[in-house]
């Protein structure tokens, strides 16, 4: 199977996160992620490894708003500009906003950099550092370059995009993310065939949600830990199935605090299914290991043979699928975890 991964990722290192309380701690979406994800592979015989093709910025204007686009491009090199303690030592910060727009719809957005920034935030673990654009467009051009694939040969590919992006939307960063690569492939691919895509990262795909709330044409199903208990706390509920076009192409599955291996696959099933009676020609499918019984983020217990499970019943859809990453903090069983789940599709 090819791995689609770029070193660009590993420049996109803030040195920290604000959690609740104002804690300020380690940023956990780090590159030892994609390391021991990238060892664990190379222990297999199935992962090739390459190189994202370069897909320009059209396919990702074709679902982010290019102002929000233009805003990542070009914040980090504004604030350095704006001020002076930043620029002496670049490396002790991050770019962050502590307003934000909650859910206004201003008649014009504030040109300030500080004023933008709160309109195309939604939280303060989308840490901005000087690479993170480039290495959020390299990730885009990962996921991009799997869809490809599914679409030119039929197979199956995987991602390794870091950041992730379901979280990121049309025009807001979010949970680590800035560009919505399962989006920005999804819609790629719904040029060529109808998509489903399917999100079992554990956090809700909020960003995947509202992106293709509107639309028929492209399924969205995403299994997650109950926003009545967990981020993005404001949206993935079970209410929400579409609106307008896309009323009855959108599905939530909130799950309970303590979610084990059989619970889970019987919600799966039954996502499996509705995707089955979508009868689409491509999967786009975003994985998070933050599911695991031992990620610091997560609160469900799906185990080692929870993954290996969970990656034949979505291979059981035998459709091409572009395999996306996202999240999954144990790093120490990161690697394993992945490679669990992706040797179904190998
Ligand atoms: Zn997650």
């Amino acid at each position: 199977m090819k791995i689609f991964h770029s070193e660009a990722h590993r420049a996109h290192d803030p040195p920290f996160e604000v959690f609740d309380g104002g804690q300020r701690v380690p940023y956990l979406e780090n590159p030892d992620r994609i390391d021991r994800i990238t060892a664990a592979l190379k222990k297999t015989d199935w992962a090739e490894f390459a190189e994202p093709a370069d897909f320009g910025l059209d396919p990702i204007h074709a679902v982010h708003d290019r102002d929000y686009i233009a805003f990542l491009a070009s914040c980090w090199t504004e604030w350095l500009a704006s001020d002076s303690a930043v620029a002496a030592s670049p490396r002790d910060h991050a770019f962050l906003p502590a307003t934000f727009a909650l859910r206004r719809r201003p008649t014009s957005i504030s040109s300030t950099l500080l004023g933008r920034a709160g309109y195309y935030m939604m939280d303060l673990s989308s840490c901005i550092v000087e690479a993170t654009y480039r290495a959020s467009i390299a990730s885009a051009h990962c996921a991009l370059s799997a869809a490809q694939e599914a679409f030119q040969n039929s197979t199956n590919a995987f991602g390794l995009c870091r950041p992730p992006g379901h979280h990121a939307g049309r025009d807001y960063a979010g949970g680590y993310c800035f560009i919505n690569n399962a989006s920005v492939a999804a819609n790629w691919l719904s040029a060529k065939g109808k998509v489903a895509i399917l999100d079992v990262d554990y956090h809700a795909g909020n960003g995947t949600q509202d992106i293709f709330y509107e639309r028929s044409d492209v399924l969205t199903i995403s299994i997650h830990g109950d926003p009545d208990y967990e981020y993005p706390y404001y949206i993935g509920f079970a209410g929400e199935t579409g609106a307008g076009a896309g009323l009855g192409y959108h599905q939530n599955y909130p799950l309970p605090k303590g979610t084990d291996d059989a619970a889970y696959l019987s919600t799966l099933e039954d996502a499996l299914n509705k995707i089955r009676s979508f009868s689409p020609q491509y999967l786009v499918l975003s994985i998070g290991m933050d599911t695991f019984e031992g990620d610091p983020l997560g609160r469900f217990k799906v185990t080692r043979e929870g993954f290996a499970s969970i990656g034949q019943g979505i291979h059981d859809l035998k459709l091409p699928s572009a395999i996306i990453m996202e999240g999954g903090y144990a790093n120490a069983e990161l690697g394993e975890n992945v490679v669990l789940l992706l040797e179904n599709f190998k």
